[in-house]
C-alpha cells in the first residue's frame, strides 16, 4: 500500500504533457513573432470529445471505459492521428499528442491537420473479445466526427492493424458501405500499405542517418540503445543495425538491460516475443531505466512514452544523438540541458513522422484505388522525411536554436500561415 502511494506521488510529479506542448509552442511563437490571436488559436484544440463506453466483459459484468478523440487543428487538411490504449491515458495527454500531430504533419509537409484518440484501459489484461467489443463501441461513439475527409485515425501505443480492422468494419457498417480511407495502419488484406508496420522505425533511422552526417558521427563505429522495445523501438533497432551501429541496451515495461557485447536486434525481439520481455536476454545485465538512458552509447532512442527524459536524467546523458521515436519523451527543461551539453536531439515531430507519412501514402492509395510496392513506399518515405530533416536543420541553423525549436518553427509556422490565410469565421 505504502509503495503504491509512493508510486502515485512519483507519477504526479511528472510534468503535464499538454503544458510541455504549450511551452514548446510559446517558444516557437516568439521566434515566429506570432500575433497573439493566432497564438491563442494554436494553443487550443478545435474539438474535444469524451465518450463513455459500456463493454460486456467475459465474466458477464458490464464495465464502462472512458475514451477521447481530440481534434486539434485542421487548417492544412483533415485531422489525422493515432488511437492509444493505456491505463495512463488522460485528456491532457491526448490534447498534447493531438497538438504534436498537428506540428508533425506540417513538418512532414503532408496535407493533414492533427488529432489523437485514447481509451483509459489496460489491454494487457483484457481478452481479444473484450478488446474487440470496447474498440467497436469506441468506433461507434466517434463515428459522427471521423471520416476519410474529416478525421483519419491510426494505431498508436497498444493498438495495431487488428484494432484498425475493427474500427473500419464498425464505421463502414454504420455508413452502409466499405470506406477503407477512414483509417490507416490497416491489415494489407483490407487496403493497408506495404511498409506501414515498420514505417515509424524506418523513418527514424533515415533521420538518424541524416543526423549522423551533419554531426560527423561514423555509423560503422557507432553504438546505440533503445528505451521501449515496442513496434517503433524494435523496428528502429532492426533497421538501424543494418547501417552499422551496434545495439548495446534496451528496455520495455518490465525492465532495462545493457550488454558489453553487441545485441542482435532480431534475436532480442524473438526473446521478447517468447518470454514477454527484453529482460533476461542471454549475456545482458539488468539495469535501471536511468542507467540505460545514461549508458555510454553514441545514439539513444527513447521509444516509450512521454516524460522519459527529465532534467535529472538529461544531465548524465552521454549520447551524441538522441532520436525520439516516442512522442514527447523530453521535457522543455531537459531540452535546455541537452542543448547546453551539445547533444543533438532529432525531435519526435520529425523523428517519428515516418508512421504518419506512410499513413498518408496508404490513404492516397485508398482514395486513388492504386497500390505501390514496398520499395516504392520506402523510397517515398525516405525522400519526404529526409527533406523534412533538412528543412528543420536549416531553420535551426538560421535561428541558432536546437532542432526541437527548429522543427516547431517550421511546423507551427506553416500551420499559422494556413490559419491566418483562412481568416476567422464568421
Ligand atoms: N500514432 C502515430 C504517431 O504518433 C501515427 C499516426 C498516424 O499514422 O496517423 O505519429
Amino acid at each position: 500500500m505504502a509503495q503504491k502511494y509512493e508510486m502515485k506521488q512519483m507519477e504526479q510529479a511528472k510534468p503535464n504533457p499538454f503544458e510541455n506542448a504549450l511551452e514548446q509552442l510559446r517558444i516557437a511563437a516568439e521566434y515566429l513573432k506570432l500575433d497573439d490571436g493566432i497564438h491563442q488559436m494554436l494553443a487550443s484544440p478545435k474539438r474535444q470529445l469524451t465518450v463513455s463506453l459500456p463493454v460486456k466483459m467475459d465474466n458477464g459484468e458490464t464495465r464502462v471505459f472512458t475514451g477521447y478523440r481530440v481534434q486539434y487543428n485542421d487548417a492544412r487538411g483533415p485531422f489525422k492521428g493515432g488511437i492509444r490504449y493505456h491505463p495512463g491515458v488522460t485528456l491532457d495527454e491526448v490534447k498534447a499528442l493531438s497538438a504534436w500531430m498537428t506540428w508533425k504533419t506540417s513538418v512532414a509537409n503532408i496535407p493533414y491537420g492533427g488529432a489523437k484518440g485514447g481509451i483509459i484501459c489496460d489491454p494487457k489484461h483484457m481478452s481479444m473479445g473484450e478488446q474487440e467489443r470496447m474498440t467497436r463501441r469506441y468506433a461507434a461513439a466517434i463515428a459522427p466526427i471521423i471520416g476519410p475527409y474529416k478525421d483519419i485515425p491510426a494505431p498508436d501505443v497498444y493498438t495495431n492493424a487488428q484494432t484498425m480492422a475493427w474500427i473500419l468494419d464498425t464505421y463502414s457498417t454504420l455508413e452502409g458501405f466499405m470506406s477503407p480511407a477512414v483509417i490507416t495502419g490497416k491489415p494489407i488484406s483490407l487496403g493497408g500499405s506495404l511498409g506501414r508496420d515498420k514505417a515509424t522505425g524506418r523513418g527514424a533511422v533515415f533521420t538518424t542517418v541524416a543526423a549522423a552526417k551533419v554531426n560527423k558521427v561514423d555509423l560503422k563505429k557507432a553504438t546505440f540503445a533503445v528505451q521501449g522495445y515496442g513496434n517503433a523501438g524494435s523496428n528502429y533497432a532492426e533497421i538501424l543495425q543494418t547501417y552499422g551501429p551496434k545495439l548495446m541496451g534496451a528496455s520495455d515495461s518490465k525492465g532495462s538491460i545493457t550488454s558489453k557485447t553487441p545485441i542482435d536486434a532480431n534475436k532480442l525481439l524473438a526473446h521478447k516475443e517468447k518470454t514477454g520481455s527484453v529482460v533476461g536476454f542471454p549475456g545482458s545485465q539488468k539495469v535501471s531505466d536511468k542507467e540505460l538512458l545514461q549508458s555510454d552509447v553514441d545514439i539513444l532512442s527513447p521509444a516509450a512514452l512521454e516524460n522519459s527524459i527529465l532534467p535529472d536524467t538529461a544531465k548524465g546523458i552521454r549520447a551524441k544523438i538522441i532520436t525520439e521515436c516516442a512522442n514527447g519523451p523530453t521535457t522543455p527543461e531537459a531540452d535546455k540541458i541537452l542543448h547546453k551539453n551539445g547533444v543533438f536531439v532529432v525531435p519526435d515531430i520529425l523523428a517519428n513522422s515516418g508512421g504518419v507519412i506512410v499513413s498518408y501514402l496508404e490513404w492516397v492509395q485508398n482514395l486513388e484505388r492504386i497500390s505501390w510496392t514496398e520499395v516504392e513506399v520506402n523510397d517515398m518515405l525516405e525522400k519526404k522525411i529526409t527533406s523534412a530533416f533538412h528543412d528543420v536543420h536549416a531553420a535551426s541553423q538560421k535561428h541558432g536554436v536546437d532542432m526541437r525549436t527548429g522543427a516547431m518553427i517550421v511546423g507551427v509556422g506553416r500551420v499559422a500561415d494556413a490559419v491566418k490565410t483562412l481568416g476567422v469565421f464568421p
